[in-house]
């Protein structure tokens, strides 16, 4: 899933990034508000890391922009541990969650994955389809109640299916959610990996629309 981290602090940036592509997050990141207000405008993500401090554009700012035009993606915002006021007022305009700084990466992303769970309607990290069961918190899945080995790739494919059950997301939308711009994948390394998932979790599970993509119904 691809994510978008606003940051202006460079050596924090590289640990969030790190961290964040670790466990298979994809992540564009900006370093001033008005890039992180054009990419959180004209990207898909399933969150944004946004920091209040910023070169130019304060966070707050540019999350009250954002939810202005009537953007929905969840919202984490990184403040300063004694904010609280900055907390109140973010919370208030429209941020979904915040992280006092300094922070330890597991929080951050125990945090990124309950709002991308909470976006998606699911409450339980746990997401059953038929037999299977894809846990998003521990990153792993079982059927019939034994581990399926997925490669890390894999699992990306099919935690992005599973978040938006019953949406059908092109090869192009699941490229985008896997991958960083500059590699330069051929959309036929999707409908590989679709294909060697089917092998592992079902062949049912996920489902062709033709002409349009993939969806776990
Ligand atoms: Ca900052």
């Amino acid at each position: 899933m691809r994510l978008l981290l606003v940051e202006d602090d460079a050596d924090l940036a590289e640990v969030m990034l790190k961290a964040l592509s670790d466990v298979g997050f994809v992540t564009d990141h900006a370093s001033t508000g008005e890039d992180g207000q054009y990419f959180a405008e004209t990207g898909q993500y399933a969150a944004m890391i946004l920091d209040i401090g910023l070169p130019d554009v304060d966070g707050l700012t540019v999350l009250m922009r954002l939810r202005k035009t009537g953007l929905k993606t969840p919202i984490l915002l990184l403040t300063a541990r004694s904010g609280w006021r900055d907390r109140v007022t973010g919370l208030r305009a429209g941020a979904d969650d915040y992280l006092g700084k300094p922070f330890e990466p597991e929080e951050l992303l125990a945090r990124i994955d309950a709002l991308i769970r909470r976006s998606s309607g699911q409450t339980d990290p746990v997401i059953a389809v038929d037999d299977l069961h894809i846990d998003l918190s521990a990153r792993s899945v079982s059927r019939l109640g034994r581990t399926v080995a997925l490669t890390a790739s894999e699992f990306r494919v099919l935690a992005c299916l599973a978040v938006n059950r019953g949406k059908v997301l092109s090869k192009i939308d699941l490229a985008e959610q896997m991958w960083q711009e500059e590699t330069d994948r051929d959309l036929n390394t999707v409908e590989v990996l679709i294909g060697r998932l089917r092998k592992k979790v079902g062949a049912s599970a996920i489902q062709t629309r033709r002409g349009h993509g993939y969806v776990i119904p």
